[in-house]
């Protein structure tokens, strides 16, 4: 989509730290780690957030699932454990409008909720 910025990190016209791809999924370091381990893992399609998750695009969001599985395992972080966070629109803090799951790790995470 234009004007997306995780379309434009996706397709490789700006630069990011990739960590995983496949034909479904990215996956890459946030600029602005809130944890010593963070990467986003994003699906290639443009689903805008949550909100736009239907039957159709539902197996996608599943394979992400088992690809933050294994990007734990692979990280050595899955042991001791680590946190999947996604933010949903305006009053959920979504910035950025393209689906997005953070995985957070690495480290002792503050308690939230
Ligand atoms: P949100 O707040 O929408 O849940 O998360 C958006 C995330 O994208 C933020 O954690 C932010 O640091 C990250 N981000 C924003 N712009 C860029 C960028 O250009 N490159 C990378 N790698 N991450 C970005
Ligand atoms: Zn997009």
């Amino acid at each position: 989509m234009e004007n997306c910025l995780f379309c434009k990190i996706i397709a490789g016209e700006i630069p990011s730290q990739k960590v995983y791809e496949d034909n479904r999924v990215y996956a890459f370091r946030d600029i602005n780690p809130a944890a010593k381990y963070h990467v986003l893992v994003v699906p290639k399609e443009h689903i805008e957030s949550v909100n736009d998750i239907t039957a159709e695009n539902a197996d996608t969001i599943s394979h992400i699932f088992l690809v933050i599985k294994k990007l734990a395992e692979a990280a050595g972080i899955a042991e001791h454990g680590y946190r999947v966070v996604n933010n949903c629109g305006e009053d959920g803090g979504q910035s950025v409008n393209h689906l997005h799951f953070h995985i957070l790790g690495g480290e002792k995470l503050k308690t939230q909720l």
